[in-house]
């Protein structure tokens, strides 16, 4: 019901026109896949995956001889779960949470995307899951970037441990390991500074805040966080990409799905990079950050 309510804009979008095509067609045609394929695309699914997409669905509807556009519905939900899986047959994706260390989790992305909120979210609900969560503010490039995340913990009843702006954003981590140790904390959010401007700083930024984590914690950072603003489209996929090539990221948080009618975005970013999207962000309340399901996901599109 998180996902109905999130996915207004795309599924009024999506399953409205998927409803309208069905209806307008008798016989699963040429012409249907082509309308279809419009509609995918509309939705920003991506080319490539539309393509997938639309193969693996000639090739369902002849092998169950499909003649009714109405039980295509049915076939293009299981096959958007499917494109969205991949080869291997995983559940939903979860956090990789340390049974007897602190789980250090890294956040990278662009200034806007909602990284602050996202952090501030995800300590709340890892807070009611019994988790004890400490945050590190290792964005010290943004001006007012330490205050904000700052303010999200006092929000969420979380500490969070800060240098002054300017300074060095591992030296910060490596306070805030040292914190988690100490207070017993059970998950350290660790933000960093999204300057997308320069990949060559950025690169070096992140390969520093790594090692001081590697050397730290054993197998750390559990998790390399990507966040995603779904709103900007196809750019959050080439943000992605330059991510990716910068760090190992290990998951993707897709804020602001509620704010679009492209939701489709979800599906091209894992078709197309292999990453798993770990969280969606449905609303700016601290509630609305809920962990991606895929089936509820596609269901919530055609609900
Ligand atoms: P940052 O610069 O990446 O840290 O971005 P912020 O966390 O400051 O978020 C930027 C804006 O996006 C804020 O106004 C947030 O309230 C808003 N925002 C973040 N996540 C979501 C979401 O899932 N849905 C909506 N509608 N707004 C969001």
């Amino acid at each position: 019901t998180k996902y109905k309510e999130g996915l207004q804009k795309t599924r009024k979008s999506f399953s409205e026109r998927v409803n309208d095509l069905v209806a307008r067609y008798r016989s699963v045609d040429e012409d249907f896949f082509e309308d279809l394929e419009e509609i995918l695309i509309a939705a920003d699914v991506g080319v490539s995956t539309v393509m997938d997409l639309i193969d693996e669905l000639k090739m369902e509807v002849k092998r169950r001889n499909i003649k009714d556009t109405n039980e295509v519905k049915q076939v293009i939900s299981e096959k958007l779960v499917e494109i969205y899986h991949g080869e291997e047959d995983e559940e939903v994706a979860e956090l990789n949470l340390q049974e007897d260390d602190v789980t250090v989790v890294l956040f990278v992305g662009v200034n806007g995307v909602g990284k602050t909120t996202t952090i501030g979210k995800l300590a709340h609900q890892l807070q009611e899951d019994g988790k004890k969560v400490l945050l590190a503010a290792g964005d010290t490039f943004r001006a007012g970037a330490i205050e904000q995340l700052n303010e999200w913990g006092n929000r969420v009843g979380v500490d969070t441990i800060k240098h002054s702006e300017g300074s060095d954003p591992s030296a910060v981590i490596y306070d805030g390991i040292q914190a988690a140790r100490s207070r017993k904390a059970d998950v350290l959010l660790c933000d960093t500074a999204g300057r997308l401007q320069n990949k060559v700083n950025l690169m070096n930024e992140l390969s520093k805040v790594k090692r001081v984590i590697e050397r730290e914690v054993p197998n750390g950072p559990h998790e390399v966080l990507l966040v995603l603003d779904a709103t900007t489209g196809q750019n959050a996929l080439s943000q992605a990409k330059t991510f990716a090539d910068a760090t190992d990221v290990s998951g993707i948080a897709l804020t602001k799905l509620d704010g679009t009618a492209k939701g489709g975005i979800v599906l091209a970013i894992r078709n197309e990079l292999g990453i798993p999207v770990k969280y969606v962000g449905l609303g700016e309340r601290v509630e609305d950050l809920q962990t991606f399901d895929p089936q509820a996901f596609v269901y919530g599109l055609f609900a």
